[in-house]
């Protein structure tokens, strides 16, 4: 069941100008910044370094059953299970 709150934005009412966000359609309110190369490991945080994820897709980027690779166009594509070791 869709709650009121949590629903599906229409596509002109999508303000979202933030680069690196990956395919979903979540408005940048519902995105999660992560960090490409770990802050504790030297990672900076600046659009070079972050992006911007929905919930779901921040859950993946963490999944060690998929790997990641950031797109040209600042998307990030998810492969499952291609980590070898
Ligand atoms: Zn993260």
């Amino acid at each position: 069941m869709i709650q009121p709150s949590r629903r599906p934005p229409d596509r002109e009412t999508d303000r979202n100008e933030t680069q690196g966000e990956s395919d979903c359609d979540a408005p940048a309110a519902w995105t999660e910044a992560h960090h490409l190369k770990p802050w504790s490991e030297g990672g900076r945080t600046n659009l070079a370094n972050m992006v911007l994820l929905c919930p779901s897709d921040h859950r993946r980027i963490h999944d060690p059953n998929y790997t990641h690779e950031r797109l040209p166009d600042g998307r990030i594509r998810f492969t499952r299970g291609a980590q070898t070791g």
